[in-house]
């Protein structure tokens, strides 16, 4: 008898542990446990969503004709850990092999290795193997994201002429910063209304979780496979041809965008990178997408999603500890409750609260960029981007928050730190509009905090960045400062700073 234990997100039909197994002789185990339920407080969205595609993902293989042994979180006899569990069930079936697929995160690659006899099998899921990574890296003075990205541009052909880039550039960034224009409404992602397996499992969630972060009447993901499927159908054909203009954009009432909204689904294994590459590149040959949306949406599939996985695996746990800019400030009531009085970042906290879901520029120019300003600890604010979002697993969650985000890594993800002030978030959006603060100004009560805390963040940081040539314009602006505006300016952030519950 082979067990083959399956991890809530692996719910690929085609897993490397899967391949090859045969159907009778073997025993497909998945358990829901509380370990992994509770080893940080999720978005209960996010529960809800890995349990309910997971008693799918058990349903279809069934049907298939598959043994599944499914342990569900509220048996009495639930033993409470992956380890525990997989060898009671390798006990239970007189199980002589066990077989894996590796895990995704440190934290449960340490427990496979415990569960003794047990094959593991690398995740062939992703489009970059580490080995590969690490051959590639082993070459290289400096680690970019863009010479990662055309290496793999090169070795898979996506987007190549030969060794020339479809267009005749590698890509189209400088044209995917556009704000969305007056007029211009973006189609609303399709809505998967919760089955009889998913209202279960909500119920569920709300009684074992009440505490948790975050609402559940909003709940609308993607639970199988097909439900996936259709959600990748519906962006290509309606949300993908604007995608690369309005990729940077953010505008008030505005959830969504032109977003995929597919991350949840991609990082479950409902989905395969190569599918929706696949499915951009259909829509680029059928002329039904531009190439600046096309490339710029393979770019973070190919690019960043499979990047920052490497760093992850090639840097180890000890990655999740860098403090380059030694940030110690607890992470302010205002993540955990909104009300902040700043229009860009309250509503990009209510949408996390009732979708579990921000887009990239949310994350990134909103939410990571006032910690980062705010001179928040990296490590405070990765538990938090871990617990409140659908999509979060730490090898995607951790390298963008602690390295691109924070800057925490000192360098080695991102070649500068995404510090902005007020005046980017007006550019690229009409938040400011509908603001209490007023974006022009710089100090003072009413000052945009963006802009309050800009050029501390800058002098408070000047040893750090002296050595960067990506920062020098930046500290020559601060340097040029009168001396009289310099104290003004850090007293002005220093008061704000005392405001931060
Ligand atoms: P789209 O903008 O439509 O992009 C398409 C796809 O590209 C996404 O589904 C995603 O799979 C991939 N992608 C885009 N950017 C990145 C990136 N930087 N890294 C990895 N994949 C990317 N992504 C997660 O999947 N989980 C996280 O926990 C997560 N945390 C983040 C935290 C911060 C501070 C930042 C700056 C980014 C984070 N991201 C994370 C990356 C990115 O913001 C999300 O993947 C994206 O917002 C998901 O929404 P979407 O499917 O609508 O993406
Ligand atoms: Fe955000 Fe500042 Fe604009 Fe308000 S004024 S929306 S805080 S950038």
């Amino acid at each position: 008898m082979l067990l083959l234990p399956i991890l809530g997100d692996q719910l690929s039909p085609s897993l490397a542990s899967l391949c090859g197994a045969p159907r009778s002789g073997s025993v497909l185990f998945m358990a829901e446990v509380m370990d992994e339920a509770r080893y940080v407080p999720h978005h209960k969205q996010k529960l809800a969503l890995v349990f309910s595609a997971m008693r799918h993902f058990a349903e279809e293989r069934r049907a298939e004709g598959w043994q599944v042994d499914y342990r569900r979180l509220d048996d009495p006899n639930n033993l409470g850990s992956l380890d525990s569990e997989i060898r009671a069930a390798a006990a239970r079936h007189g199980a002589s092999h066990i077989r894996m697929t590796e895990a995704g995160e440190h934290r449960v690659r340490a427990l496979q290795a415990t569960i003794e006899g047990a094959t593991i099998l690398e995740d062939d899921r992703f489009l970059v193997s580490p080995a590969a990574f690490t051959a590639w890296r082993g070459l290289r003075k400096r680690l970019r994201l863009e010479d990662f990205y055309r290496w793999q541009r090169r070795e898979t052909g996506i987007l190549m002429e030969g060794d020339t880039p479809v267009g005749g550039q590698w890509n189209f960034d400088a044209e995917n910063r556009k704000p969305l224009p007056p007029g211009l409404v973006p189609p609303p992602p399709p809505r998967f209304a919760p089955d009889a397996i998913t209202r279960e499992v909500i119920a569920m969630v709300e009684a074992r979780f009440p505490k948790n972060f975050g609402t559940l009447a909003r709940f609308h993901w993607p639970v199988t496979r097909s439900e996936a499927l259709a959600a990748l159908a519906d962006f290509t054909r309606h949300r993908l041809p604007h995608y690369g203009d309005y990729q940077d954009a953010l505008a008030h009432g505005e959830e969504t965008l032109f977003h995929a909204l597919l991350s949840p689904a991609l990082n479950l294994g409902l989905l395969t990178p190569r599918e929706l590459i696949d499915v951009a590149l259909a829509a680029l040959s059928a002329g039904s997408a531009p190439l600046n949306a096309v490339e710029g949406f393979i770019r973070q599939i190919l690019g960043w999603r499979e990047y920052v996985r490497l760093i992850y695996l090639a840097e180890g746990p000890e990655y999740l500890r860098a403090n380059m800019l030694g940030a110690t400030r607890p992470l302010p009531a205002i993540y955990w409750q909104g009300e902040s009085g700043m229009a860009c970042f309250d509503a990009a906290f209510t949408q996390t609260r009732d979708l579990a879901y921000a887009h990239h520029i949310q994350r990134l120019m909103v939410l990571g960029n006032f910690a980062l300003l705010a001179g928040v600890d990296p490590h405070a604010l990765h538990h938090w981007f871990l617990i409140v979002y659908a999509d979060a697993y730490e090898w995607v969650e951790a390298p963008n928050v602690i390295g691109m985000s924070q800057w925490a890594d000192g360098g080695l993800l991102g070649s500068k730190p995404y510090a902005a002030s007020g005046a980017y978030i007006a550019r690229q959006g009409n938040h400011c509009r509908h603001c209490r603060f007023d974006v022009k100004a710089k100090t003072g009560e009413g000052a945009c905090p963006f802009n309050r805390l800009y050029w501390d963040f800058i002098a408070r940081n000047e040893p750090h960045f002296a050595s960067n040539p990506r920062m020098g314009r930046i500290l020559e602006s601060w340097r040029r400062f009168p001396p009289a505006r310099k104290t003004e300016v850090r007293a002005d952030a220093a008061r704000f700073l005392a405001t931060l519950a």
